[in-house]
Formats: structure tokens, sequence, C-alpha cells
């Protein structure tokens, strides 16, 4: 049996048991159109390779117009060391150019002035923004209360058991886990399941190495000897 039984106690245990292995920093704040692109890094990795990449991209550029006007597969390979660095370069210059076209600046800053919601609307308007960026921006750009789930996080969270159904759709499980998750932890919880997928919660995970194993249901399944076995159904030994 896991040792907490709700989803809140189980969202803190996780929490707390990922925050004492992988003791993270402090995630740096950005202005806002940067933390739109640094969410475009961000999906599917981690905290430190997202800014690891994120750096080299700034490095290798002038500023964020020379980013606008290179090619996809110039600004693609100062991403070279993420996953999927093609597709993520091309929407960071499509988030660029557009953004341009329609305020002729490189600053979001105002987006949230007239209410997180419409600032969030606005930002989804975008043709390069997912649903992920929008989290993300509203958690760290806005400081809201919102959850950026991308698809490792999804599998770490179905696995322990604290999402039933991961096909369901991201406003409602984000709606759960904000309810969950008190705001000021947000930011932290995210990162830190993010490290737990990357780290051993693969596709084929590595449940003997990861913190979370002693509450995690997929784990405590697998260990757990399934009901009617032949071992539980073994005949008695005739006298
Ligand atoms: S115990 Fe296994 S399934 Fe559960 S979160 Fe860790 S690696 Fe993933």
């Amino acid at each position: 049996m896991p040792t907490v039984t709700n989803k809140q106690a189980l969202l803190t245990q996780i929490f707390n048991l990922a925050k004492k292995k992988y003791e993270l920093e402090a995630a740096e704040s950005r202005p806002i159109l940067e933390e739109l692109l640094f969410s475009i890094l961000r999906e599917g990795t981690t905290q430190k390779l997202a800014t690891d990449a994120y750096e080299n991209l700034i490095k290798n550029f002038i500023d964020l117009n020379e980013i606008r006007v290179s090619s996809p597969t110039e600004v693609g390979e100062a991403l070279s060391e993420l996953p999927n660095a093609g597709v993520r370069a091309q929407r960071i210059v499509g988030i660029l150019q557009e953004w341009f076209e329609l305020t002729y600046s490189f600053n979001m800053d105002e987006l949230p002035k007239k209410g997180q919601k419409e600032g969030a609307r606005k930002l989804s308007r975008l043709h390069d923004v997912n649903e992920f960026s929008v989290a993300w921006v509203v958690q760290r750009g806005f400081g809201g209360h919102a959850m950026p789930l991308d698809t490792p996080t999804l599998r770490v969270l179905h696995r322990v058991g604290a999402i039933d159904d991961p096909t369901d759709s991201l406003d409602n499980i984000s709606g759960t886990l904000e309810h969950y998750i008190p705001k000021a932890k947000g930011p932290l919880f995210t990162d830190l399941i993010s490290e737990v997928a990357a780290d051993v919660c693969h596709e084929k995970p590595k449940c003997p190495q990861c913190p979370l194993r002693n509450d995690c249901l997929y784990a405590l399944n697998k260990s757990a000897p399934a009901t009617g076995t032949p071992a539980e159904k073994k005949p008695r030994k005739s006298r």
C-alpha cells in the first residue's frame, strides 16, 4: 500500500522527497517575452538543460531582433543540445516575428496588466504558442497559479497516482493540481517533477533508483504480488 492515500498528501509527499533528492536552486526570472521563449526550450526537458540552451542562444545572437531575422536552421544550431532543436527554433523565430509584426517591439511586459486571464488569452492566440507555454508564462512571468504540463510531467504524475486520466484535458488536470499545490510551491514542483522524469521515470522507468518509489502507485503495484497468483493458490501439502 502507498504510505499516503489522498492526492493532496501524495503531492506533498512527492514534492518533499524530490526536493530532498534534487536540491534545485531557485529559477532565474526573465522579462515576459523571454520567459515565453524559454518555455519552448523547457518543454520536455529540465530547468538546467533549458537554461544552458537559452544561455547559448543569447550568446550566439546580438539580440532578439537578430534571432527573429535568422533562419530556424541557424537558431537551431544554438540549441543543438536539446531534442527537436529544429522545431523549437522554428517556434522561437515564429513568435518573435509575429509579436514584432503586431507591436513593433520585443516587450510583453504589459500583457498581464489587464488581468492574467486576458494576458493568457492574448498569448494563446499566437500561432506558435501552446498550452504548456501559456501555463509557463502565467506561472513564471505573471506570477500566477498555473501548472505547465508536458509529456514527461504527465507520465510521472500518472504513474505515482496523482493523475487518474492522463488523456483528460490539460485544463482539467492543471485545475486539479492547482487545487492541491499551493501557488508558492508551483514553480519548484514543476521543476522537481521534470527532474524525476529525466533522471529515472523514463518510458522504461528505473524505479529502484527513484526517490518516489515508496509512494508511487506504479512501483508498488509492480512489486506487489497480484491477487490469486499461483504462489497464493499453492495446494496444501498432503499429510
Ligand atoms: S517509482 Fe518508478 S514509476 Fe514511480 S515515479 Fe519513480 S521511476 Fe516513475
